[in-house]
């Protein structure tokens, strides 16, 4: 799959997905990422990309054009238009069920804003989705891109050992995956479950079910309803 990522720290970007499975995935051509510094595209002497917003306020944004530009450069070299997922604290909340899906696509562009953000009219022309990685507003839409691409790639064929690495964990069943335990059979007193170490793999399928139930039911009563 071919991601492109539009961003004023490339640097971020890179360095974050280049390391463990994604790296490797990157590395062995499983995975396509491609980094675009929206600088790049100023149209500025100065190679400026942001500017004070209308109405007042405190901080900067940054300006349609360069972005723009950046978009158009991507889908000249894609021959089509590119399906653009803005980065942005006011989007739909992410989860597995947007992972899945976005996995089912051959590319994806993720955009990502700093400052106050970036220009509506530009969000608005080139934008297919708006994501949110959570309530909470980070500096930049770096991080939240690098998040996406994670959790989207881990599910392309190649990334992880075989499927089942990931449709055995938590959200991806509707719960929560249930405690897991590698050897000592005893760590500090706490004992690995009997059940787990007796060979009998229809009670220890029984066993994980109801404990994954019981961990949901816990702490994320929510996923049951
Ligand atoms: N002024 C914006 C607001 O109040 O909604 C926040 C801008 S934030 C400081 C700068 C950039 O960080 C955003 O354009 C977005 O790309 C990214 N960002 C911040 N929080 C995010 C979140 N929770 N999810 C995804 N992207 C986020």
């Amino acid at each position: 799959m071919r991601f492109d990522v539009m961003t004023l720290f490339p640097d971020l970007i890179r360095s974050c997905l280049s390391v463990s499975v994604i790296g490797r995935a990157w590395e062995a051509g499983i995975l396509d990422i491609r980094t675009h510094n929206i600088r790049d595209y100023s149209a500025d002497k100065h190679r400026r990309v942001d500017d004070t917003p209308y109405g007042g306020g405190r901080g900067m944004l940054m300006s349609p054009q360069p972005v723009y530009d950046c978009w158009k450069h991507i889908a000249e070299e894609l021959g089509e238009r590119p399906y653009v997922v803005y980065m942005s604290p006011q989007g739909k909340v992410f989860d597995q069920e947007t992972a899945v899906r976005l996995s089912r696509r051959a590319h994806m562009t993720l955009l990502c804003g700093h400052y106050e953000g970036i220009d509506r009219r530009v969000i608005e022309e080139i934008a297919d989705e708006e994501i949110s990685v959570g309530d909470y507003v980070l500096t930049g839409g770096e991080l939240p891109a690098c998040m996406v691409i994670d959790a989207v790639a881990r599910m392309i064929p190649g990334v992880l050992p075989e499927p089942s690495c990931y449709e055995r964990e938590s959200f991806f069943t509707g719960l929560l995956e249930e405690p897991q335990y590698t050897r000592p059979p005893a760590f500090h007193g706490r004992e690995v479950p009997e059940v787990l170490q007796n060979g009998d793999h229809k009670q220890i399928e029984r066993w994980r079910y109801e404990a994954a139930l019981a961990l949901t039911e816990k702490n994320r009563p929510d996923l049951l309803k």
